[in-house]
């Protein structure tokens, strides 16, 4: 009889999960508790949702997110296979049409005999014997999220915020001009609000002093740094926004060639342009404010229609290093793996590569085989070290990370020729080692 292996969630995680063990000929329950109970992020129906960008980011192998991207496609990554088909124009950033991606993701799991989608919310974890994936990710259901918290030792963080989107129709064409930074993609990627000094200052002071969501008393306001509001930003200086998410450079306008003092930046969220996501502008400020003080001091923005507005959430995680075994399976429940941003890696793609490594640890185990982890010098194998605490300083409190070269093990030699020669020689290595792992 073939083997049935539970997951709880279908998000990125979960699917990349639940394709990898299917195409294994493992049985799969993927349960979620969409369409009828929806996170307050979640709004399709279908699995494997983007909650905020959409964008996977970085597609160039250069970068550690792009070096990521290389691997999962060489491992018949769903999630990687799903973007491709339904990317839409974004310079050399991954970028999806979310709901396409989602539906294709759909259409993915279905095609493979085994997996059988199942409606429903898990409030406590599944008790074994059989071997159960949890990957219900950061706005885990609050009943789950409890027990995880008490007997896990999962945290609840409050510190991951989305950005808004607009309609592309209510957004000045006599202001917006189309440019990607230096000219990346194919030109009209991105559209550019342009502001000048006095401009770009008035906007800083008006978020400064507009007002906050003001978090419960419980949750704990701490900001993931790579994600953080931009009020959190522009209240550390004046200038942080312009060198940060409104960096202008490489934006000079084509016409005027002229470089403005800041830039908001509009990623096309779908290819006919009917909808526009403020790049880096995630916030909390209440909604009335976001509509008040975009409309007021964006310009291009006066009569802007927001299809979403930006919004904070908690981000729940676990300790991993304590609480997981390098199998990402819970010490004190082994029957139990965990994957996705609950294990604390931080991300779309790097979630989708922890599901595909819980499930091949979840194979080895049905194989009696010990578990083999990636390669360290690879960015599978980064994200691996970080859930082990293997690239953790000494003493250092456990975070979420995204992948980023910092996780991988140092060179053994020195290179000349700086960074980029560095980074040239981490992703030669990182193209040696994985190949053997992979057979
Ligand atoms: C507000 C917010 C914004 C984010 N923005 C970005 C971004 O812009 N870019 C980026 O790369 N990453 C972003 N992330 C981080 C992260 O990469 C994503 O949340 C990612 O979707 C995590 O993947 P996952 O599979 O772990 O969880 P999810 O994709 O969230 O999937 C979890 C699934 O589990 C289901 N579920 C939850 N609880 C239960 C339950 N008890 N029973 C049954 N089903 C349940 C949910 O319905 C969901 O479908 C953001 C996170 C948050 C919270």
């Amino acid at each position: 009889m073939a083997d049935r292996v539970t997951i709880v969630g279908a998000g990125l995680a979960g699917c990349e999960a639940a394709h990898r063990l299917a195409r294994a000929g493992v049985q799969v329950d993927l349960i979620d508790m969409k369409p009828g109970r929806r996170s307050p992020a979640h709004r399709l129906p279908g699995p494997a949702e983007l909650v905020c960008s959409n964008s996977l980011r970085s597609d160039n192998p250069g970068n550690a997110i792009g070096l990521l991207h290389e691997e999962l496609r060489r491992l018949g990554s769903v999630v990687l296979a799903a973007a491709d088909a339904t990317r839409v124009p974004a310079g050399d950033a991954l970028a999806v049409d979310r709901e396409r991606f989602s539906d294709e993701v759909a259409g993915r799991l279905a095609a493979l005999p085994g997996i059988h989608r199942v409606e429903a919310e898990i409030e406590a974890l599944p008790p074994g014997p059989g071997l159960a994936v949890v990957a219900t990710g950061p706005l885990t259901a609050d009943a789950l999220a409890a027990e995880l918290l008490g007997f896990a030792g999962a945290r609840l963080h409050f510190y991951d915020a989305i950005a808004p989107i607009v309609a592309g129709d209510s957004i000045d064409p006599a202001v917006a001009y189309a440019r990607s930074r230096y000219g990346k993609g194919s030109g009209d990627d991105y559209l550019n609000l342009p502001l000048d000094e006095p401009q770009y200052q008035a906007f800083v002071a008006a978020l400064v002093a507009a007002e906050k969501v003001v978090p419960h008393a419980f949750e704990d306001e701490r900001f993931f740094e790579g994600c953080l509001p931009i009020e959190v930003m522009a209240a550390r200086g004046p200038e942080v926004l312009a060198h940060g998410p409104m960096k202008p450079v490489g934006l000079e306008h084509p016409v005027t060639g002229a470089r403005p003092h800041a830039v908001v930046q509009l990623r096309r969220e779908d290819l006919a342009g009917t909808a526009w996501n403020l790049v880096g502008f995630q916030t909390r400020l209440t909604w009335p404010e976001q509509r008040r003080v975009f409309r007021q001091f964006l310009p291009g923005l006066a009569r802007a229609e927001f299809v979403r507005l930006g919004q904070v959430h908690r981000n729940t995680f676990v300790e991993a290093p304590r609480v997981l075994s390098a199998d990402l399976s819970l010490r004190a429940q082994p029957h139990l793996f965990l994957a996705g941003q609950l294990t604390g890696v931080e991300g779309y793609v790097e979630s989708a590569a922890c599901g595909h490594l819980a499930a091949r640890a979840v194979l080895d185990r049905l194989a009696g085989r010990e578990f083999r982890p990636p390669p360290p010098a690879t960015a599978l194998g980064a994200l691996h070290r970080h859930l082990t605490g293997a690239a953790r300083a000494p003493g250092a409190e456990y975070q979420p990370s995204n992948v980023v070269f910092a996780l991988f093990p140092p060179l053994p030699a020195r290179v000349r020729g700086g960074k980029e020669a560095r980074r040239q020689a981490q992703v030669e290595r990182a193209r040696r080692e994985l190949p053997p792992w992979l057979d």
